[in-house]
């Protein structure tokens, strides 16, 4: 039998792709397809959910199945496909403005569920398709060149959010090292839970602050993003069943969300090996645990007795 080994290019669409020039969509796009193709996870075996947005655009330019969905509303529709069809490698992708504000409540409901799926925002601290209007990730005082004045309220902090919210992979990337994003997204799908990747991304059309040129030119001249590893950080809990290193690393993990500005780390801040709700599911129900929803033979089932139930 001949193995055909997939390439990135094997996960690119010949769809046309309108995001601005220059944008930060493109590395995490490119980030992507990298981590699929190194994880060799065929598109057939892939599916990309998004929600609205700049990001949005992204399943239709990854070669696998996909869905763009409501408003805020990605989180749902993925965790559904993923309980659907386990064999199923599912991304979620969405802006920040999608998925901390308008489908904040999804997004703190899925970490505790703990559903294995990744769940990638493109962070720009703005909502780049309706004209930039400050997102929950601009910080108090930042003023981007469509807001009248500067943000009056501070924005949320993503990865302690999702600390509190119990994602088991929680990380951060930078859109313009599309290298080392793909990196940590293939270690984000690999982890049997619900993952996060909060992504700095820039936006060259309406966010003139967090530029290319912010990120890469500390005060001293140095990039002011760099990575947790080169410090020795590390944010994986060993020991699954002890509470009490679970309690210290979700601890750190938080204090170290708050570095901004001089120094912006980006990696894996936190992660734990956790019992999934697919795991809970089969549990409380070994027949869904066995045999996946979409292989259920639904259309010779006789559903008298369960409408008679419930009379
Ligand atoms: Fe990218 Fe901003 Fe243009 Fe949207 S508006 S495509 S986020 S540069
Ligand atoms: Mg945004």
């Amino acid at each position: 039998m001949t193995t055909v080994s997939l390439t990135v290019r094997d996960y690119k669409t010949d769809v046309h792709n309108n995001w601005c020039p220059g944008c930060g969509d493109f590395g995490i796009l490119s980030a992507i397809q990298m981590a699929l193709a190194s994880l060799q996870i065929p598109p057939h075996k892939t599916a990309v959910f998004s929600g609205i947005g700049c990001s949005g655009k992204t399943p239709h330019y990854v070669n696998a199945y996909g869905f763009h969905t409501l408003h805020g509303r990605v989180l749902p529709t993925a965790t559904g496909a993923k309980l659907a069809d386990p064999d199923l490698t599912v991304l979620a992708v969405g802006g920040d403005g999608d998925g901390y504000g308008i489908g904040a409540g999804y997004f703190v409901n899925a970490g505790r569920r703990n559903v294995d799926i990744t769940y990638v925002v493109f962070d720009n601290g703005v909502y780049g398709l309706t004209k930039g209007q400050g997102s929950p990730t601009l910080r108090k005082g930042m003023r981007t060149k469509s807001m009248p004045a500067p943000a009056i309220q501070d924005g949320i902090n993503p990865i302690a959010l999702a600390v509190g919210c119990g994602y088991t992979f929680i990380a951060r990337g930078y859109a313009l090292d599309p290298k080392h994003l793909s990196g940590l997204l293939a270690e984000a799908i690999k982890h049997p839970g619900s993952s996060f990747v909060d992504v700095l991304q820039t936006c060259p059309t309406y966010n003139d602050q967090y530029t290319k040129e912010w990120y890469s030119t500390g005060p001293e001249g140095h990039s002011r993003v760099y990575r947790l590893e080169e410090i020795g950080y590390d944010g994986v809990v060993q020991d699954p069943s002890d509470e009490g290193e679970i309690i210290a690393r979700k601890t750190r993990a938080v204090a170290k969300s708050y570095e901004w500005g001089d120094r912006i780390p980006v990696g894996v801040f936190y992660q734990v090996e956790a019992p999934t709700y697919e795991d809970g599911m089969a549990a409380v129900n070994p027949r869904l645990g066995s045999t996946p929803v979409v292989d259920l033979d639904v259309e010779h089932r006789d559903v008298t007795p369960l409408l008679e139930a419930l009379r």
